[in-house]
């Protein structure tokens, strides 16, 4: 079943602060015509729709053009790569699309922050190096799977602010906070073996407690 699903990761133009993690099922998109992706924001960031047969089509709004950027793919290249959705005009990266371990990698070899805008982003943080440790092992456990809501998958959203992370479920809300500030936050994130989402907030996991 895994392998008939998609990831897509990209930054809210709107909020900013959003970045979007969803996994979306191909056959949720052919029995539904179309699949809509919004931000908790409200905006509308992507939506993908099989055409003909054999393609489907993926529409992405930002703000560097009036209206949606069309793509175009087959249903190999959407299960087998990471496609980095470019903006043919501006060569802005409005986002990742394809297999989920495939976009992680993508997304860590490269920036890592490279979904935030570029210039400001040293003064933004309150420890650049901290946050960008605590995004690595985040990604790195959700490439492998290992984040997850207690009720329901490993459907998340994820929010960077200027010293923590929020994780949240997008069906049932479970989820919360990860702090990002100083070193000690790192250390705890860095031996975390995985997360879980529930109620109360983010339980991280620790030793081999998690398969
Ligand atoms: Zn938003
Ligand atoms: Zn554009
Ligand atoms: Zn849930």
């Amino acid at each position: 079943m895994a392998t008939t699903d998609v990831f897509f990761m990209a930054r809210c133009p709107r909020c900013g602060e959003a970045t979007l993690h969803r996994q979306v099922s191909l056959f949720t998109i052919q029995g539904r015509g179309k699949v809509l992706l919004s931000c908790s924001c409200g905006f509308l960031l992507c939506a993908i729709a099989p055409q003909g047969k054999k393609h489907y089509a993926v529409d992405i709004w930002s703000d560097c053009c009036e209206g949606p950027h069309r793509f175009v793919f087959t249903l190999g290249q959407l299960l087998k790569n990471c496609l980095v959705l470019t903006c043919s005009r501006t060569d802005f990266h409005l986002g990742y699309l394809g297999d989920r371990g495939s976009v992680l990698a993508e997304v860590m070899e490269g920036d890592i922050l490279s979904l935030a805008d570029g210039g400001s982003l040293w003064d933004f943080f309150a420890d650049m190096e901290v946050m960008e440790g605590v995004l690595e092992q985040l990604y790195a456990l959700v490439s492998y799977g290992k984040v997850q809501c207690h009720d329901c998958g490993s459907d998340i959203d994820i929010r960077i602010y200027r010293d923590r992370v929020s994780i949240y479920c997008p069906h049932c809300g479970n989820g919360g906070y990860l702090l990002a500030e100083n070193a000690s936050d790192l250390l705890l994130m860095k031996q975390a073996e995985g997360l879980i989402l529930e109620k109360e907030g983010i339980n991280m996991v620790y030793g081999n407690m998690m398969k």
